[in-house]
């Protein structure tokens, strides 16, 4: 339980479901109320082995400050998730300049800020990143364009990242799955997403596969 894992985006859905127990964990959104809940479900809440932060990864302040708090009452960062993420869905035409600057700042921008905070002790113990991207930002869809855009950056960054701090000991990776039934796509037509899944179904046991994923990703 002393290696320290900060789970950005953990307080629902996919992040919230990869938190497992065997770290300390520090569960990290804009919401504290829901970041507090989710730590207070993994357990051990109030032995300060699990703690929640409040932060908005698309600011460099909130994101600087939230690894300031984590080591101060963690430790020094091991494991980095990141797992933030927003989509607003629509035709590129009917798309927002706002929504297009809070996807690419959120999805994309927010995951350079953090690993860029994590370098700092990284650096000189190693680590591991997981950036949690989506097939979308591999293939693009339509009525996410912005939405593709943003996690295919992620994708670029990712692999540039891992060859530049390889020789530190630190790891990046990215996984990028289907649809998973999160608030995210609770809106979504089910119909539509089965179209995209091979298999024809869209299920939450998809996350346990995630969940190992991820833990193979550790180590
Ligand atoms: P979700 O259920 O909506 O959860 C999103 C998480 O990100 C929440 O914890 C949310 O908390 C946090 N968040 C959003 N904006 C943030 C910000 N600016 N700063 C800090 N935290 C922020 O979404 P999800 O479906 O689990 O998606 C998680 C990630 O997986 C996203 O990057 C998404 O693109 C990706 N993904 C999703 C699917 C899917 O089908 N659902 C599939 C593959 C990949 P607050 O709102 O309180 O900040």
């Amino acid at each position: 339980m002393n290696k320290v894992c900060a789970i950005f985006g953990g307080s629902r859905g996919i992040g919230r479901a990869v938190a497992q127990k065997g770290y300390r964990l520090a569960i990290i959104s804009r919401n504290l109320e829901m970041a507090r809940a989710a730590a207070g479900d993994l357990g051990a809440h109030n032995t300060g082995n699990h703690l929640a932060f409040s932060c908005d990864v698309a600011k460099e302040h909130d994101v600087q400050n939230t690894f300031e708090e984590m080591k101060k009452h963690l430790g020094q960062v091991n494991f980095l998730v990141n797992a933030a993420g927003v989509n607003r869905d629509s035709l590129l035409v009917r798309t927002k300049t706002e929504d297009m600057i809070s996807q690419l700042n959120t999805n994309l921008l927010g995951s350079m800020l953090t690993c860029k905070a994590a370098m700092r002790t990284m650096i000189q113990q190693g680590g591991s990143i997981v950036n949690v991207d989506i097939i979308i930002g591999l293939k693009g869809n339509s009525g996410q364009s912005v939405y593709s855009t943003s996690k295919g950056g992620l994708v670029g960054f990712s692999r540039a990242l891992a060859k530049e701090v390889a020789r530190k000991k630190i790891r990046v990776n990215v996984v990028a799955p289907g649809f998973v039934h999160t608030d995210m796509t609770k809106d979504l037509k089910e119909e539509e997403l089965k179209n995209s899944i091979p298999l024809g179904r869209l299920k939450l046991f998809l996350l346990k596969l995630l969940r190992w994923h991820m833990q193979l990703c550790f180590f």
